[in-house]
């Protein structure tokens, strides 16, 4: 399949119609002429593993922490990815956003 990758850490294959985070990386030189860029590589996070790396401890490794960063600004906000995340581990398993009771409104003394 055209574009398929597999998921970097547990290698579920992901098609571009699945739910997953992309990391773009590439190489450039910097003070050189003329400048040399190298061939850009993507690397496909599958939702499951882009909370459970976000949710872990950070990294060793100074490449690992930028991506790990990356994962934690990104997956914070969204909430769909972790909705999906939570469905996908069963039935049974109640999304944190059905356990919050609904808002109270003050009341004036
Ligand atoms: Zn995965």
């Amino acid at each position: 399949m055209a574009d398929a990758l597999p998921c970097i850490r547990c290698g579920a294959l992901l098609t571009p119609y699945d739910q997953a985070i992309s990391v773009y990386m590439f190489a450039q030189t910097v003070a050189v002429s003329p400048k040399q860029k190298s061939d850009s590589e993507r690397i496909k996070i599958c939702p499951l593993c882009s909370v459970s790396l976000a949710m872990g401890p950070e990294p060793e490794g100074p490449v690992n922490v930028k991506v790990y960063r990356m994962l934690r600004n990104l997956i914070g906000p969204c909430d769909q990815l972790g909705e999906y995340v939570w469905r996908s581990l069963g039935s049974g398993v109640v999304v944190p956003s059905e356990v919050l009771p609904p808002p109270r409104r003050l009341s004036a003394v």
